[in-house]
This record gives structure tokens, sequence and C-alpha cells, in this order.
């Protein structure tokens, strides 16, 4: 696109929105599918942000233990990896 090349912008993954970053790692139906089982899996419930940025930087949670903490500030970037390989 950005070489004046007409593509179809279209999310793979659900084939209605627009693709974009941040469409497709956290606003996708599909992928917010992921997102609701690994939050229920901490018994949270979220708002998410309109950026992957601010996700990132909003992602903190107080209250659980050292071991569920480390899996807590992994699980973004985990989930990201997953849904980019699906993605390509
Ligand atoms: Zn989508």
């Amino acid at each position: 696109m950005r070489r004046g090349w007409s593509m179809v912008n279209r999310c793979n993954l659900c084939k209605e929105d627009e693709e974009s970053a941040n469409h497709i790692l956290i606003h996708c139906g599909k992928t917010r599918e992921f997102w609701t089982l690994l939050l229920s899996s901490f018994g949270v419930v979220w708002v998410f942000p309109d950026s992957v940025r601010n996700l990132l930087l909003e992602w903190k949670i107080k209250g659980l233990g050292k071991k569920r903490s480390v899996v807590w500030r992994m699980a973004p970037i985990c989930l990201f990896w997953c849904i980019w390989g699906e993605r390509n």
C-alpha cells in the first residue's frame, strides 16, 4: 500500500474490520474470545483500552501470589505471540 498498490486491508481473522495492530491484537472478535478466556482464568473483568500500548501500560493487578503474578505479566505477550502467529 505504501508503494501505491491497491490492496484489501481487511482483518484475516474476522474478515470484518480494517486490519491494524490494535484490531488484531485486542479488538478483533476472534481474539477477544481468547482475552475473555484468559481474564476469566484470573477472575478479572477488564475494560480494554484503545491501543496495545495502553494495554501494556495498564496491565497491572494486585493481590496475586508470586507465581500467578509472573504469569499475569507474561500473559499479554504470550497471547500476542499466538495471535500474531495465527494471523501470519
Ligand atoms: Zn478482526
